[in-house]
C-alpha cells in the first residue's frame, strides 16, 4: 500500500510503499477515506516535538471504512464508516481505570508512536473506532477526531455550565470548535478574541462577540462588556504567555481558565487579585477521551457542529501535495482544514 511517512526528523515527508499492516484478533484494517493534516504533524515533521521512532506514517485525525475485524471483533463489522479516536491505552492501568486514558503508562498516539492515516490503511484496535453517521462526510469525520474533540474537552475539563459566559483566545481550527460547542451547550454570551480581521467578521457572523485583540487589551475590553464582571470560563487555543494572562486576568468570581495550547514561555499572575480572592482556578487540557466522541458525532449529524463549504480542502495522498499542505500550516492558521482524499 502507499504511506506518506516521516523518514528523518526535519525533512520532507516521502511516498513510500509498504505491506498493509496485519491485525491482531481484537483489532480492525481501516481503509482511510479522510486524514486531517494537523498543525502538530507539521511539528513532527520539523521535529519540535520529536518523534523517536521512525519512519512513520503521520496522521491522527482518520475517518475510514473498516475493512477487515479480527476475530474477537463484534460491536464493528467490515464495510462499517468508523471515526477513530487516536489514543491507544490499554484499558486497565491506573489513569485508563480511572477514565484518563490519556495518561496510560503505554499510551501510544496514531499518527506519532504508531503508524497513522497518511496511507491507504490503518491498523488500530476495534475499541478504537466511532461509528460515523452516514450523513456526516468522512473529511468532518476525520478533523472532528482532533479540534473539536479538543474543544470539548475543554469545555468539560473548565465544568462549563449552560448559561455561562466564555471567553475564547483564538480563532483557528479549535476555536472555531470551541465557539459553536459553547452555543450548542447553551452559553450565555461568548466572546472570541482575535488579531485577524476576517475572522472577526466571521465571528460575529457565528453569534459570538468579536474582541479585536489589536485594539487594546482584550482582557480589559471583555471585562468592560461584562459590565466589569468578567467571565466564568476562558479558554486559550493561541499558546503564547500573553494572551493566556489574558485569560487568567478576564475571568469573574469563581471563574476557569482552560489551558489548550502550548507554549514556552512562563506566565505571571498576581495571586490575590486575580485568583485567590476570586477562587479562581487555571486548569490544563491535554488531548480528550474517548468516551466525549460519540457527543461530537451527534452535535455534527444534528448540525450543531459544523464546517461550512469553504473551511475544509482536500489533497490526495502523495507527499508532494501533503508537503505543501503542512508548509502553508507553519506559515498561518486558519480555520480552512486540508484533508487527504486518498484517490482509489
Ligand atoms: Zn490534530
Ligand atoms: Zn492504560
Amino acid at each position: 500500500m502507499k504511506a506518506v511517512r516521516l523518514v528523518k526528523l526535519g525533512k520532507a515527508l516521502e511516498d513510500t510503499a509498504v505491506a498493509v499492516p496485519e491485525i491482531g484478533q481484537a483489532d480492525i484494517l481501516v481503509r482511510v477515506a479522510a486524514c486531517g493534516i494537523c498543525h502538530s504533524d507539521a511539528h513532527y515533521r520539523a521535529g519540535i516535538s520529536p518523534i523517536k521512532s521512525l519512519p512513520v506514517a503521520l496522521g491522527h485525525e482518520v475517518a475510514g471504512r473498516i475493512e477487515a475485524v479480527g476475530e474477537s471483533v463484534h460491536h464493528v463489522a467490515p464495510g462499517d464508516r468508523v471515526c477513530i479516536h487516536y489514543l491507544v491505552s490499554c484499558g486497565s492501568c491506573h489513569f485508563c481505570s480511572r477514565g484518563h486514558e490519556q495518561f496510560c503508562t503505554t499510551v501510544q498516539m496514531i499518527g506519532k508512536h504508531r503508524d497513522g492515516g497518511y496511507a491507504e490503511f490503518i491498523v488500530v484496535p476495534a475499541r478504537n473506532a466511532f461509528l460515523l453517521p452516514d450523513d456526516i462526510p468522512f473529511e468532518v469525520g476525520a478533523i472532528m477526531m482532533c479540534s473539536s474533540a479538543t474543544a470539548l474537552h475543554a469545555l468539560n475539563k473548565a465544568r462549563f455550565k449552560r448559561g455561562e459566559s466564555v471567553a475564547i483566545f483564538g480563532f483557528g481550527g479549535l476555536g472555531f470548535s470551541a465557539l459553536q460547542l459553547a452555543r450548542a451547550f447553551g452559553a450565555g454570551a461568548i466572546y472570541v478574541a482575535e488579531i485577524n480581521s476576517a475572522k472577526l467578521a466571521s465571528i460575529a457572523a457565528l453569534g459570538a462577540v468579536p474582541i479585536n485583540a489589536t485594539a487594546g487589551d482584550p482582557a480589559e475590553q471583555i471585562r468592560e462588556a461584562t459590565g466589569g464582571k468578567g467571565v466564568d470560563v476562558s479558554i486559550d487555543l493561541v499558546g503564547s504567555a500573553v494572551t493566556m494572562g489574558q485569560a487568567v486576568r478576564c475571568l469573574g468570581i469563581l471563574g476557569r481558565a482552560a489551558i489548550v495550547a502550548l507554549t514556552r514561555e512562563s506566565i505571571s499572575i498576581l495571586p490575590y487579585p486575580e485568583l485567590i480572592n476570586k477562587e479562581a482556578e487555571i486548569i490544563g487540557v491535554s488531548d480528550h477521551l474517548a468516551s466525549e466522541l460519540p457527543l461530537l458525532m451527534e452535535l455534527a449529524r444534528s448540525g450543531k457542529l459544523h464546517f461550512p463549504f469553504g473551511t475544509l480542502r482536500s489533497v490526495d495522498l502523495n507527499a508532494t501535495q501533503i508537503n505543501a499542505a503542512l508548509d502553508a500550516i507553519e506559515k498561518s492558521t486558519g480555520h480552512i482544514r486540508t484533508v487527504i482524499v486518498p484517490s482509489t
